[in-house]
């Protein structure tokens, strides 16, 4: 029987050659066998909580998932669980990754509504598609019987939204750093995409404390809610470049105790990314200014400056690094030709996900959708339309097992 090699002949660069096998060919049929339970475990896994920082009842599930599927499993002190695929050459890995927390508050109704082609609930999409993908993925090619050349960890890992800060990748780095060779990560529906360039971000938070007290006999005393009006003002007139883009967002504020208080403190978290971190630094030293400034034109403006004094403090919350993956790496060759392989075209881009930590530390990442169609994310409108669904699946095991490869059939 003619083998098909998946790797395009007239690619530059080191193309990833994977035999097309019967065991490939049972992996990739395994998903449109299996739609039905695919949809299922997305609806269960969605249908846990998983709040930032408490991620805990949702791993438990998907560790017994991957555990069914035949890994070894294991839970780490920062909550990611790692189920393990033995490859012929232990002494390098690939990983696949989606995160397992949502930005939704504990008490959010995330119980799944079908109608129709469609699911709706907070966190069906942003990552119910890619824990859903990564479980189906880690069965397909158990139940295949696919052997990897490099060890394969199948990771859901914490913290990937907001104060997370990527610690769940921050510590799967750390730990097995010497012999990571790639990670793919899965966020969020959709094949349109693949992000190679980690987008930087800072996250602040501002703090304005005062004295405080009452709105009338108290008049004229300085107010820390004026102060980080009168700042936040001044920054949001601060101009940022379109090219390198560069972005803000004032994201939450908080503050008082009563509308007839002169409140003691308020809060302000501010987001802040761009493609270049030149133009990220001088961003957060253009709302350090205008924040101090706030607090002089406050000062100023108070009737009486015996009252007390207004104190400051700006906080960076977390930070994500940026970084890269060269053209010319074989994880995004092995990207391609799975492209190339199911007909589909994905455009580069740049955004702030999981890939962030290995590509700042020069190990090759991409982050990909995991299929499927999905909107509303971030909000309780969130949705999720499975149709087509086996294509994204597809692509995300060929990129996989194109990185780790596939061990070499003993002796013929
Ligand atoms: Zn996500």
């Amino acid at each position: 029987m003619p083998v098909r090699s998946l790797g395009s002949p007239h690619r530059s660069g080191p193309s990833p050659q994977l035999a097309e096998t019967p065991e490939l060919r049972s992996a990739l049929s395994w998903f449109t066998k299996n739609l039905a339970w695919i949809n299922d475990q997305q609806v269960r896994i969605t249908e846990i909580p998983a709040p930032p920082f408490q991620e805990a009842a949702r791993a438990s599930v998907v560790k017994t998932l991957l555990a069914e599927s035949g890994l070894n499993v294991q839970i780490d002190k920062t909550g990611n669980v790692i189920g393990e695929l033995p490859g012929a050459n232990d002494k390098e890995i690939v990983m696949l990754t989606a995160h397992l927390d949502t930005v939704f508050p504990p008490g959010t109704d995330v119980k799944v509504r079908r109608d129709a082609e469609r699911l709706s609930a907070p966190g069906i999409s942003d990552n119910g598609t890619g824990l859903a993908a990564l479980v189906s993925i880690a069965r397909a090619i158990q139940e295949s019987k696919i052997k990897p050349r490099r060890t394969i960890l199948f990771v859901a890992d914490v913290g990937e939204e907001g104060e997370g800060n990527l610690r769940g990748m921050r510590a799967l780095v750390e730990a097995y750093r010497a012999r990571l060779k790639a990670a793919v990560v899965l966020d969020g529906s959709g094949t349109d995409h693949v992000t190679t360039k980690a987008l930087a971000s800072r996250r602040l938070e501002v703090l304005i404390t005062g004295p405080g007290g009452h709105s009338w006999s108290d008049f004229g005393m300085p107010n820390p809610i004026n102060a980080l009006v009168r700042g936040s003002i001044r920054f949001i007139n601060t101009k940022v470049p379109a090219n390198p883009r560069t972005t803000f967002n004032l994201g939450q504020i908080e503050g008082g105790t009563s509308v007839n208080s002169i409140p003691y403190d308020a809060k302000l978290k501010v987001d802040i990314r761009s493609e270049s971190e030149d133009e990220l630094g001088k961003l957060e030293s253009a709302l350090r200014e205008s924040i101090s400034a706030g607090i002089r034109d406050e000062m100023e403006s108070s009737r009486d400056r015996t009252k007390g004094k207004l104190d400051w403090k700006i906080d960076v919350l977390g930070t994500r690094p940026g970084g890269e993956l060269s053209p010319n790496s074989p994880l995004l060759a092995a990207l391609r030709a799975a492209d190339d392989y199911v007909s589909n075209q994905s455009r580069i881009e740049r955004s702030s996900t999981d890939a962030n930590i290995p590509l700042a530390n020069g190990i090759d990442a991409i982050s990909i959708g995991a299929g499927g169609a999905g909107g509303g994310a971030h909000s309780l409108q969130e949705w999720y339309e499975p149709s087509g669904r086996e294509m994204g699946l597809k692509r995300a095991l060929l990129t996989l097992l194109g990185i780790s490869r596939i061990a070499e059939e003993k002796a013929k």
